[in-house]
């Protein structure tokens, strides 16, 4: 246990706030989007800048005390047990240099922000899903984002990081400075230091053209059978993913939509809009859909592609590359959650990979997935009348599905892994050695050890 007396003159060095249990602001402090992992810290640090997250992590490595690190709670699969939370949530720097497509985004900045101060410009990033996700937290751990097969991994397009290692030196590294420090940092997720900023080159965006459609879940063998058939055709300026969807009672979501176990279509077409159109005419043409909202698209609206959730709760996010979506792919997922099947996951998805996705990175980053066809995405709730049937219903699904496994996850979407072979599947057998060697130069006493740890000791 940390006292008030340990932590005096922490407190005096810092900006932002230094709580321990029990203060008023230490519940909100550790606070985050996943209410199913709520940390539990022997004190939290409110890091207002770089500054601040240098002197807790000088702090807490001369107290032996382990660090986690904390945006938005997105990715807050396995709760903290004692230790330091640095939060970051303070930390909102946002620069944008239009003219060389460049943005500066402090540590706490989520996607929206960004998105919504470039989107005028005709710029975009490699936001994913929900652009309510904190962006550097998404980005170390690859960022598989909503226009990926355009553009590729958001890990792709950043040009640097300023990071605090945990013997708390504050270093800038890109392609040229500590270039192995940078790529491992590059899908390695917080693995060997906390990220104060990042710097990323923006995309140009001509003409957007996406959304969702809505089919009923009865038509999910049609549905799933055309899609597996129609994605892998599609040329790269097409992303898209498809989803076998429980739609709760939601009074922001259209009421045809409602209490129904659903089949939801996503795309995105970068270009000429009638193009897009004409390329996703074969799936319109398919069944009875509820809903069609694909249309063209201002990019601030990003989010209407795949509509997730916006307010927290409780639930575990998992997945898996496969190498492959065939009919007998289809037949095992619907037995296990299709209609009738009695399933608690609320959505089990398919993401079309390939396109840039597959492009050879230009660092030697940490990224995974970019030999796969498709990756397996799995929501599972963790409210108490679910509780106890989603583990063993997430691990049905990824077993049944194993045999169309390329065999590795995804660091941003792996759940709570188990054991040490667990954890090293988000990774390739030569990217896990060089993080596991990296973690002993920069991380030899283990500091930075919540969340997805490489290595034994955890
Ligand atoms: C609704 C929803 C939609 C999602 N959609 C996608 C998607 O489309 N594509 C995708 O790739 N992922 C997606 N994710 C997963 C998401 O990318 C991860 O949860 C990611 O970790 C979120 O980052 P965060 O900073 O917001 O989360 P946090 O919970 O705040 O952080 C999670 C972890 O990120 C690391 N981290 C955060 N900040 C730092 C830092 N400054 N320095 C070092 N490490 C840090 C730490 O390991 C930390 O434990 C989604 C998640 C949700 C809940």
């Amino acid at each position: 246990m940390i006292s008030r007396t340990d932590v005096e003159d922490l407190v005096l060095q810092v900006c932002g706030p230094v709580l321990l249990p029990g203060d008023e602001g230490f519940a909100e402090e550790v606070s985050g989007f996943n209410l199913a992992a709520v940390h539990r810290p022997d004190v939290v640090v409110g890091a207002d800048d770089a500054g601040d997250v240098i002197t807790a992590v000088e702090w807490a490595a001369a107290h032996h005390e382990p660090v986690g690190v904390q945006a938005t709670g997105h990715g807050a699969d396995q709760p903290m047990d004692g230790g330091m939370l640095i939060t970051t949530r303070r930390m909102q720097e946002l620069e944008i240099d239009v003219p060389r497509r460049r943005a500066r985004i402090g540590a706490g900045v989520r996607w929206r922000k960004v998105v919504d101060a470039i989107a005028p410009h005709g710029l975009a990033v490699l936001n994913g899903s929900s652009t309510h996700a904190g962006a550097v937290g998404y980005t170390l751990g690859g960022g598989l984002p909503v226009l990926g097969r355009v553009f590729g991994f958001a890990a792709d397009w950043v040009r640097g990081l300023d990071v605090v290692t945990p013997d708390g030196r504050l270093r800038s590294v890109d392609a040229v400075h500590e270039p192995e420090l940078f790529g491992l940092l590059l899908g390695g997720k917080g693995n060997l230091g906390i990220v104060t900023s990042m710097t990323l080159e923006l995309v140009p965006l001509q003409g957007l053209y996406g959304g969702g459609i809505f089919y009923p879940g009865e038509d999910a063998q049609e549905v799933l059978g055309a899609f597996s058939r129609w994605a892998p055709e599609l040329p790269a300026c097409a992303t898209t993913s498809v989803s076998l969807r429980w739609m709760p009672h939601d009074p922001a979501v259209d009421e045809r939509l409602n209490h129904q176990l659903l089949v939801h279509l996503r795309f995105c077409w970068v270009g000429d809009p009638g193009e897009g159109a004409r390329v996703l005419e074969p799936m319109r043409e398919l069944s009875h859909p509820l809903l069609d909202t694909v249309g063209p698209m201002d990019y601030r609206d990003i989010d209407r592609v795949h509509l997730d959730a916006t307010q927290p709760g409780l639930y575990v996010l998992t997945g898996e590359f496969l190498q492959d979506f065939d009919a007998a792919a289809i037949a095992v997922l619907l037995q296990l959650a299709g209609p009738g099947s009695g399933s608690p996951l609320p959505e089990v998805g398919i993401r079309l990979m390939g396109g840039a996705f597959s492009r050879p990175s230009a660092v030697a980053d940490a990224v995974s997935g970019r030999d796969s066809a498709f990756f397996l995405e799995l929501i599972g709730w963790l409210a108490p009348h679910v509780a106890e049937r989603t583990p063993p219903a997430l691990a049905a699904v990824l077993q049944g599905l194993a045999p169309w496994s390329t065999g590795r996850a995804f660091v941003n979407m792996h759940g709570v892994p188990g054991d040490e072979e667990e954890r090293s599947r988000a990774w390739s057998r030569e990217v896990y050695e060089r993080l596991v060697r990296a973690k002993a130069v920069y991380d030899p006493e283990n500091l930075l050890r919540f969340q997805h740890v490489v290595g034994q000791r955890r």
